[in-house]
């Protein structure tokens, strides 16, 4: 079969390739892509096991053995480590990813299966993915009247709209005018610049950003960083708000199975507007470029990959 394989930082190949093994095969019928696909094709990624390895993990296909179409969920917990036995199974310390979603086929453990809605098109179904992590971050948030987000990516803009649908107050702060319009489409005021906001959810993951999200949260309130920073990156926070205002930092990291069903329902219902965020459906060979191309500003939206293609 075809797959898109990494064979080092910036040397993606499509190619052909031994099936994939795990315990179920899923013909992937979708996957789109984003911001950690770009940086693992730029830079390599952590949870990357050795080269050459297959990528992409926001993915929807079809069970072989049953015939039923379903998002693979990215990664299983291991359920014995200490956050595991706590509940906090998104922050699980030894999980295994189910990565490979740029193929024809990728291979998962059945327990990363979820079932796709009725009527929720495959391409709606992969940003499950992305989505459940933006669930998880506005429960990783706590109740507020009114909310920021930095940056209007599809991250951000998933974020918003969480936030719009619990009837808070939103405002998004993104220098792109594009995305500020997108920002307004989904029911949350555009800036390009934050104000004081009660809760703070940054979106960009660069340390300006984590520093801006602290400076613009009101005393008492709450900054949710769920972009995550390049591996290594110590940022330096202003105290006197964290001592003096007693703010609260929290981070946010991906999502738990719940949380992907719970996406789920919420795309079937047309709750979120997947297509808005939707990009160019493209094959594999379509991948590396479309990759390469995602930071230029404009529109956020995510390439879908339709590996058939
Ligand atoms: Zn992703
Ligand atoms: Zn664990």
């Amino acid at each position: 079969m075809r797959a898109a394989v990494l064979h080092a930082p910036g040397d993606l190949r499509v190619e052909e390739v031994a099936e994939p093994e795990g315990e179920v095969l899923v013909r992937v019928t979708a996957a789109s892509a984003c911001g950690t696909d770009r940086k693992m094709l730029a830079h390599g990624h952590p949870i990357l096991e050795r080269y050459p390895c297959r990528f992409g993990h926001e993915t929807a296909g079809v069970r072989q053995d049953t015939g039923e179409r379903v998002l693979v969920g990215d990664s299983v917990a291991c359920g014995g480590c200490g956050p595991c036995l706590r509940g906090r199974t998104a922050i699980c310390r030894a999980p295994t990813w189910v990565l490979g979603g740029f193929a024809e086929r990728i291979g998962a453990p059945a327990a990363a299966l979820h079932p796709v809605p009725d009527g929720l098109e495959d391409a709606g179904a992969a940003m499950a993915e992305p989505l459940a992590a933006a669930v998880h971050a506005v429960a990783r948030a706590g109740p507020s009247r009114e909310a920021a987000v930095l940056g209007g990516g599809t991250i951000g803009l998933m974020l918003a709209r969480l936030l719009v649908l619990e009837g808070r107050d939103v405002t998004v702060c993104d220098r792109h005018r594009e995305r500020r319009a997108q920002a307004a489409a989904f029911g949350a005021r555009a800036v390009d610049r934050l104000g004081e906001h009660e809760l703070v959810l940054e979106a960009v993951g660069r340390p300006e950003a984590w520093r801006a999200a602290v400076r613009a949260v009101a005393p008492g309130g709450t900054v949710v960083f769920v972009g995550g920073c390049p591996r290594g990156t110590d940022v330096a926070l202003p105290s006197e708000p964290l001592h003096y205002a007693e703010v609260d930092l929290r981070g946010a990291f991906h999502h738990t199975p719940a949380e992907i069903d719970r996406a789920l329902e919420l795309l079937a219902a047309g709750d979120v507007a997947w297509r808005a965020l939707a990009g160019a459906r493209i094959g594999l060979d379509g991948l590396a470029a479309a990759l390469a191309g995602g930071e230029r500003g404009g529109e956020a939206r995510k390439p879908i990959v339709e590996p058939w293609r």
